[in-house]
């Protein structure tokens, strides 16, 4: 019989990059906001003490290449410019 004690995981104990964006990679999005937040408290806590931080992760996505989940300080993500040509076009064509 196993006995399975699994600690949370912890950033310098994960190995597992990206080939693209050498950002550590997460399993899953579960994990990804689960250390997101572990980030944002040590951000909290160091702009508390020391009044800058180097725990700049605000966002998780998901990367296209290697399928993992990532942290990015970006707070807006555009990758996606075209957006901005929506437009409603509001007149009515009628036959
Ligand atoms: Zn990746």
């Amino acid at each position: 019989m196993q006995r399975t004690s699994k600690s949370k995981p912890n950033l310098n104990k994960l190995s597992n990059k990206c080939p693209t964006t050498g950002k550590i990679r997460l399993r899953d999005k579960i994990e990804a906001i689960d250390i997101l937040h572990t980030r944002l408290n040590k951000r909290q806590r160091d702009l508390d003490v020391k009044g800058s931080t180097k725990a700049n992760e605000v966002r998780a996505y998901k990367c296209t290449h290697c399928r993992g989940w990532h942290l990015t300080s970006l707070e807006t993500w555009s990758d996606n410019p075209s957006i901005a040509s929506v437009k409603t076009s509001s007149s009515a064509s009628s036959f």
